[in-house]
């Protein structure tokens, strides 16, 4: 792990915890763990997520995007 913060964007090289794909929500425990998700999973977890997450960057917006 780098230096912690939720400060940076999601990267290629962050990927969801359940099953591996693009991570675009990053949410951040009270324990300090962060829980990556792809836009699915981050949806399946989003009631769950939203009660224990002390933070979530969602970038789930940039997949309604067109690539630049
Ligand atoms: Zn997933």
């Amino acid at each position: 792990m780098a230096d912690g913060g939720l400060a940076g964007t999601i990267t290629a090289m962050d990927r969801c915890d359940r099953c591996g794909a693009q991570a675009y929500v990053r949410a951040l425990l009270p324990n300090g763990l962060e829980l990556l998700f792809c836009a699915h999973h981050s949806r399946q977890h989003s009631s769950a997520l939203t009660k224990v997450a002390v933070d979530i960057h969602d970038e789930t917006d940039r997949l309604a995007r067109p690539a630049a």
